[in-house]
């Protein structure tokens, strides 16, 4: 199916993106890869595209003593690359080269992936496990918002209508901190059925692709209590890539 009418619009900077997005039926483009199989499945129908990737303030990263602000239009494939500083002790690059395939990679954005908030999409538990910020822009200017917040429930998040996601705030993980990241999918590059995260140092557990926001654990035992509306098999998957991304953690 191909998408219903819209217009496009590529703004020279933010504050012409804000002034665009503040039109009925403005929408920010990224790369395009969940947003555009939407649009052709008429999903969703934007009357206007604004295209925020190639923004000069959404590009690069800028890197300080204890994280690293990502603009929220780099690539998944330029984070695998390494094209981009990595705070994560190697979280970061092993995730992005599991997303997809090259060609969705080479487009596809870590803003635009939290901006989409699917449930069994990798940055978003990967953000709040490494206790990352977004930043994001409206008109009334920035505002950080903790990575374990942001998703409300599926396909909803804590941005404010005419806010775009401007940056990533990931902090640095200690030198010599161990991670374990365990997604289970039924193909290698799909979306996941489960998502297990361990990291060390400070330690944080969280179950990710849960049908819900990613939830930081105390132990795998607290899978029933923290995710009480999933169903006993999808608990069950759960706890194998909880206990999958530990022992990765602890063998490294
Ligand atoms: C075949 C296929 C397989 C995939 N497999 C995986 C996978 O295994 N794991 C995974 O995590 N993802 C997967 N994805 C999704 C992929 O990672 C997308 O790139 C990502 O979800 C969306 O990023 P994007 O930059 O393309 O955003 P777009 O498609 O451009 O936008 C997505 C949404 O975010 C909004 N948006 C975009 N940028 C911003 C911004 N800066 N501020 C506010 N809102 C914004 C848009 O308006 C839209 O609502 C897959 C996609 C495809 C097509």
């Amino acid at each position: 199916m191909k998408p219903a009418a819209f217009e496009h619009a590529a703004p020279a900077d933010t504050r012409g993106a804000l002034t665009l997005l503040a039109q009925p039926g403005a929408k920010p483009l990224s790369g395009g890869q969940s947003l555009s199989p939407m649009m052709n499945l008429r999903l969703v129908r934007p009357a206007l595209l604004v295209d925020v990737k190639r923004l000069p303030d959404l590009r690069g990263a800028l890197e300080a003593a204890d994280h690293i602000r990502f603009g929220a239009a780099i690539t998944h494939a330029e984070i695998e690359d390494g094209a981009v500083p990595d705070p994560s002790n190697g979280l970061m690059p092993h995730v992005a080269h599991g997303i997809a395939y090259r060609a969705v990679r080479n487009r596809g954005t870590l803003g635009g992936s939290l901006a989409h908030a699917d449930p069994a999409a990798d940055w978003p538990g990967v953000m709040a496990a490494l206790g990352a910020n977004i930043i994001a822009l409206g008109s009334q200017g920035e505002r950080r918002i903790p990575a374990e917040a942001f998703i409300l429930a599926p396909f909803t998040t804590a941005l404010k209508p005419g806010e775009i996601i401007l940056a990533v705030e990931v902090p640095r993980l200690p030198a010599g901190a161990r991670w374990g990241y365990c997604k289970i999918n039924r193909k290698i590059g799909e979306f996941a059925k489960a998502i297990g995260i361990a990291i060390e140092r400070p330690r944080r557990l969280l179950a990710g692709a849960v049908e819900g926001p990613p939830t930081l654990l105390e132990s795998v035992d607290d899978i029933p209590t923290r995710l009480p509306w999933l169903d006993a098999a999808a608990q069950r998957l759960s706890g194998i890539a909880l206990q999958r991304a530990i022992a990765m953690m602890e063998a490294a």
